[in-house]
């Protein structure tokens, strides 16, 4: 093994099989035997469009949450948990193959994400990131934590959360 410059000799360098295209996949195979089952690690729902501060503070408050994201592809809005379906076996296929939802049934390989270069319209990985958009479209919500107004005895009132 070539020595990495900057690296201890002694540590073990892991390469990885470079990644296949679907292209690259032999004619007559299922992709879904060469994939890692990326489609069954989350689930998406359309959401509405956020048109105010508030809409975004919603969003803002979906990302607090661990393993949440949202993205938007084709106009629509969509929030993403980041989470593997109860019944993937360790083998990357489906437990339930036979009763699996019919959402599962009508998921075709035509566009899905077997490759790894697609991109969102837009990606929003954290509250800060959508802080930040929000701020760009309708001004700071909140005081800079160095302003005097800050530090009043009184809180400012929270943001509403919206009801289950
Ligand atoms: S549909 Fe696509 S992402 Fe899902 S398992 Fe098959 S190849 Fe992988
Ligand atoms: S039911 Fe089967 S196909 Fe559907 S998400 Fe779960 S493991 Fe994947």
């Amino acid at each position: 093994m070539a020595e990495i410059p900057g690296r201890p000799a002694n540590v073990a360098t892991v390469t990885r099989p470079p990644k296949r295209r679907r292209d690259q996949v032999p004619k007559g195979e299922n992709l879904c035997e060469h994939c890692t089952a990326k489609c069954c690690h989350y689930f998406a729902l359309a959401i509405d469009e956020p048109v105010s501060r508030r809409d975004f503070d919603f969003i803002r408050w979906y990302l607090l949450h661990d393993r949440a994201s949202v993205f938007v592809e084709g106009e629509t809005w969509y929030l993403m948990v980041h989470t593997s379906c109860k019944h993937l076996r360790d083998d990357h296929k489906c437990g339930i193959y036979e009763n699996r939802p019919q959402i599962c049934r009508e998921y075709t390989t035509d566009e899905c994400e077997f490759e790894d270069d697609w991109c969102y319209e837009k990606y929003f990985e954290s509250p800060e990131q959508v802080d930040e958009y929000a701020d760009a479209l309708f001004g700071p919500q909140f005081l800079p934590l160095d302003t005097p107004e800050y530090h009043t005895l009184r809180s400012r009132k929270p943001t509403s959360l919206p009801l289950a």
